[in-house]
């Protein structure tokens, strides 16, 4: 762990009283870190952009709001309608969310992989959960999608809002988080690092960003076993991971994929002990898929884009959601052992781990 002490804390004032809580969903806050990139001889500026802080906990949220407010307004859903989404989970808890705020039904089709916690979190918030093999095709009426398709077609007054299709999920993101990265920044953005799940992040992001500064960098982190990196020889795996919430076996329609200039590929181990170090030496409480953006931001800091590591360079990578998903799984030590991802080379952080 690098000793310097970070520099003295500059408290905010508290914002002005909310009428409902989705008021705290996105204006999320933008955190440099100070600890690990240093300890790994990264130069540039990195700040975290903490979406766990979102009123449900994850980046997630943020499309949840939108593709809600949009449907009502475009008159498509109306309170007491059914709200059917397939998710790995943090959509669900977006929808769950604002649905019990704005009176909707919801109903959650999840893959088995999905943790425990995120199933306690839509029970409490009211949602009718239905769990779906992991290893069904996207395309198979069991998948979390066929089995959704299905329900929508039974439930009088239901609908799939669907984030993999519909454009207000990029478009949360291009009008929302990253006008607010900019403006965090001040307008110095060099490069963005986030994960890729249905994109809508990446996608949305590089757009808003780009509309500021077109140079600049984006790079994605996508799980060894998914299919979403370009170009497609970079996917050589088809086997199963455990890190949630990003990586597909399709590409979803809101994906830009060329939009990325760099995709990196991550793995289980060094996402789940750099999200622990997010946690550990940074005291960022996130999930497993925000180790893999810190992952990918090394790996291309020091390999593939080695010109953005110097300090004149700011650098934002993206903290999808929440410690609070996990508790039972990476940020438990007797899950790491029995996984064996546990720390016990002295370079597993090195950018060019694979295993
Ligand atoms: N990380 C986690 C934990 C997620 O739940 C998601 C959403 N699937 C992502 C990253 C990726 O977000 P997106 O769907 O916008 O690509």
């Amino acid at each position: 762990m690098v000793s310097t002490q970070p520099p003295a804390v500059q408290r905010l004032p508290a914002p002005p009283a909310a009428e409902t809580v989705l008021a705290h969903i996105g204006a999320t806050p933008l955190v440099r870190l100070n600890r690990i990139p240093q300890s790994l001889g990264i130069e540039a500026k990195v700040y975290a952009k903490c979406e766990f802080f979102n009123s449900g906990g994850s980046v997630k949220d943020r499309i949840a709001l939108r593709m809600i407010e949009e449907a009502e307004k475009s008159g498509r859903i109306k309170p007491g309608d059914t709200l059917i989404e397939p998710t790995s989970g943090n959509t669900g808890i977006g929808l769950a969310l604002v649905s019990a705020v704005k009176g909707y039904r919801c109903i959650i089709t999840l893959p088995e992989k999905m943790s425990a916690e995120k199933v306690s979190v839509l029970r409490a918030l009211g949602a009718e959960i239905v769990r779906t093999p992991t290893e069904a095709a996207f395309d198979s009426p069991e998948s979390h999608i066929g089995v959704a398709k299905r329900l929508q077609q039974e439930i009088p007054n239901s609908h799939i809002l669907d984030q993999y299709a519909n454009p207000n999920n990029p478009l949360a993101h291009e009008l929302g988080t990253a006008e607010e990265i900019w403006s965090q920044t001040e307008g110095h953005v060099d490069a963005i690092v986030a994960g890729a799940g249905t994109g809508g992040t990446i996608t949305g992001i590089a757009k808003g960003i780009r509309k500021h500064n077109p140079d600049a960098t984006i790079i994605a982190a996508d799980p060894i076993g998914s299919i979403l990196a370009v170009p497609e020889s970079l996917n050589t795996s088809h086997e199963g991971y455990k890190v949630e919430g990003i990586g597909y076996d399709f590409i979803p329609d809101v994906l830009d994929q060329n939009i990325v200039n760099t995709w990196i590929k991550t793995n289980d181990k060094a996402s789940f002990l750099y999200a622990r170090r997010l946690i550990r030496e940074e005291g960022l409480l996130c999930g497993g898929s925000s180790g893999s953006a810190i992952s990918a931001l090394v790996e291309a800091l020091t390999t593939t884009h080695k010109e953005l590591n110097d300090p004149s360079k700011t650098v934002v990578v993206v903290l999808p959601d929440s410690v609070r998903n996990y508790i039972t799984k990476f940020v438990d030590d007797a899950w790491m052992s029995s996984n064996e991802f546990t720390d016990n080379s002295p370079s597993w952080s090195s950018a060019t781990i694979k295993d």
